[in-house]
């Protein structure tokens, strides 16, 4: 299929429709984005890459570095893991302190803010250095040492992170946060940090296509039972308060991040990831929930 073909198709069908989308603005850092930065990468687990526009710039991942982090500790810990997360939808706001309280300070799942703190939290008990330990595991993914975090925006995600604060404080009251706060947040707010392109992306989220391992590398990263999981998990609880329509329109587990990105994936397949920063009121990448719908529609390579 000449998908780069596709692709540059579909970003002109777009290009009719006006973005009603608005860039993150809750860090200056994240406002002073291009909001007509869009850039597409497909790589399939063959090995081939498809690219378009700006495929190859790097920006904020956001909440799309949740995966990585609960993959990483998914594989050092044992299924008791879904005593601390659990694994559904929360059908609330992703940062909502309200569920907390009903859920006695269980997060719903590990890609709410919440779910996400309580991962990093596990990160903080079993790993030495965890920041570089996470960084080097998306090397290790990514076969790409320059990942890093910004720490511009690190500090500015620390300095306006109140209601994490108040996340972490509230399952701390409940036994659910084991190490000190300030060690917790600080790996999750380098984490909301990381900068990667949408290339790089899609070549670290192909192991989720492959069964689990790096199709370039060999390495195992996840059995293919708890990648079926991480799957699964992204399915439903990938899109904030939307995964339900991202799963009706576009058809892929997948996650998208507040800096406009979206990673999704086709099992036994490919990874395609699109950029476009202004979000719509869900915080989902306005025109990439469009891309990906298009896409899928297009291609008929959608899961269902
Ligand atoms: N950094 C954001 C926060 O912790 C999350 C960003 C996102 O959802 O992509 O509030």
């Amino acid at each position: 299929m000449d998908y780069e073909k596709i692709f540059k198709h579909i970003y002109e069908e777009l290009e009719k429709i006006e973005n009603k989308g608005q860039v993150a603005d809750y860090i200056p850092e994240l406002s002073m984005v291009d909001p007509n930065s869009f850039g597409v990468q497909l790589t399939t687990v063959e090995g081939e890459k498809y690219a378009f526009g700006d495929s190859n710039i790097r920006f904020s991942i956001q909440s799309i570095a949740k995966v990585f982090s609960y993959v990483l500790a998914y594989s050092l810990v044992k299924s008791d893991l879904w005593d601390r997360v659990g694994v559904e939808p929360s059908g609330t706001a992703f940062n909502s302190l309200v569920q907390l309280e009903n859920d006695r300070g269980v997060p719903r799942n590990p890609f709410i803010n919440a779910g996400a703190i309580v991962i990093c939290d596990i990160l903080v008990s079993e790993l030495q250095s965890p920041k570089e330990e996470v960084l080097s595991f998306i090397h290790e993914l990514s076969g790409v040492n320059s990942i890093n975090f910004n720490h511009t925006i690190a500090k500015s995600e620390r300095a306006n992170g109140f209601i994490n604060f108040a996340l972490v404080n509230f399952m701390k009251s409940f036994g659910n946060i084991h190490n000190d706060i300030d060690d917790v947040m600080d790996l999750y707010f380098n984490i909301c940090s990381i900068e990667m392109s949408c290339e790089e992306l899609s070549n670290s989220f192909l192991f989720l296509a492959n069964n689990g391992v790096v199709p370039y590398s060999g390495a195992k990263i996840l059995s293919s039972s708890r990648t079926k999981r991480a799957n699964a998990l992204m399915q439903t609880c990938g899109f904030y308060d939307e995964a339900g329509q991202f799963t009706f329109k576009v058809g892929l587990p997948g996650k998208s991040g507040i800096g406009g990105g979206i990673v999704a994936v086709h099992p036994m397949k490919y990874c395609i990831t699109v950029w476009s920063p202004p979000l719509n009121s869900k915080g989902n990448s306005y025109k990439g929930m469009l891309f990906l719908e298009e896409f899928t529609t297009q291609t008929e390579l959608s899961i269902f």
